[in-house]
């Protein structure tokens, strides 16, 4: 697109100013929060195999840490900017890994083999993902088992760049997912491929992802460095091990899951997830470092309100608080981070 945007007005740049005023900006901690146990990045630049490129790294370049806001744009979404251009492989905590792009794959190395929560955007972001693994850990574990945490495609539409379908299909590896797998496949693929043409055109205006990258164009995505934005190559593998009630229990690669039901949240097949054995909870994208909106631009369905705002504080409370921490599955890890952080769902 050739249009390089305009130039904030006097009145949006007054606004921009004035919502200086109501945020922490002194507050540089999120600088060292999310750079810690960043172990190593993906190539500048990755094609697949149509020659396309598929992630670009310095297309974020000229977003620095120290590069002020301009007048163009909201101070938070500028230092929100700033934190999410890192993306590549974090250690969270022991035995807890995420590979960062979009929305995060979360890595369990449990004792018999690692357990995938959620898949990434798309399967060259899982694929290259999972060899950086590979590669700088030198953890060699087989799949044991492959969580999605709600029906959104930023958080399947890598699974087959982490497992192959055949291993799923002879029940080799599960797919354990919220709600009845009907109901699971019909979100799923209802919301992404039925109506999934004049939703990737609306998200396209939505996120403005033909816009040039510049402070009158595109400043990000919201949930990653999204530099995978482009070019994605979307899989999905339904489901097989269905998630329908709070606490159900399962053992992944030799670690206890459990399982927290949170349907019609912000998606309409949601769930949570306790690991005892590192003490760690997830409340999926019910509580993210990210802004949440009730009815988005592209069209997916409403959410529920209700228990979109509830259901984070029931399960935080009931077990993040039990010792533990929680961690998200895009942006921020939260786990392991700031003393007394790691409870979602305050504010959630
Ligand atoms: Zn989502």
């Amino acid at each position: 697109m050739a249009d390089q945007g305009k130039p904030a007005t006097s009145f949006t740049a007054q606004v921009n100013k004035e919502a200086l005023t109501r945020y922490a900006m002194t507050d540089r901690e999120d600088f060292h929060d999310i750079d810690r146990g960043f172990l190593a990045g993906f190539p500048p630049v990755v094609k697949n195999d149509a020659g396309d490129v598929v992630i670009d790294g310095p297309a974020m370049d000229w977003i620095t840490d120290e590069t002020p806001c301009p007048d163009e744009v909201n101070p938070s979404l500028w230092r929100q900017s700033q934190l999410i251009k890192r993306a590549g492989l974090f250690k969270v905590v022991d035995g807890l890994y995420q590979i960062r792009l979009s929305a995060n794959i979360t890595i369990v190395d449990a004792p018999d083999g690692l357990v995938f929560i959620d898949c990434g955007l798309s399967t060259v972001h899982a694929k290259e993902g999972l060899a950086l693994f590979r590669k700088e850990t030198g953890n060699d574990k087989p799949v044991a088992a492959v969580i999605y945490t709600h029906t959104h495609f930023d958080h399947y539409g890598g699974v087959k760049g982490l497992v192959d379908e055949a291993d799923v299909k002879s029940g080799k590896i599960p797919i354990v997912a919220p709600g009845t797998i009907e109901s699971f496949d019909t979100h799923a693929i209802g919301e992404n491929v039925i109506t999934g043409n004049a939703m990737s055109r609306r998200m396209g205006y939505t996120f403005g992802l033909m816009l040039p990258r510049c402070e009158c164009g595109l400043i990000s995505g919201g949930i990653g460095a999204n530099n995978d934005g482009m070019n994605p190559s979307f899989s999905y593998i339904s489901p097989t091990d269905p998630i329908t009630k709070t606490g159900e229990k399962r053992t992944l690669g030799g670690w206890e899951f459990e399982f927290l039901y949170a349907p019609d949240t912000e998606a309409p097949e949601e769930m949570h997830i306790w690991i005892p054995a590192i003490s760690a909870l997830t409340c999926a994208e019910n509580a993210n470092h990210t802004m949440h909106n009730i009815q988005t631009i592209r069209g997916a369905r409403t959410r529920g309100r209700s228990q979109f705002r509830s259901l984070p504080g029931r399960d935080a409370r009931a077990l993040g608080r039990s010792g533990g921490g929680s961690f998200r599955t895009a942006h921020l890890a939260g786990l392991g981070q700031r003393d007394g952080e790691g409870v979602p769902g305050e504010s959630a």
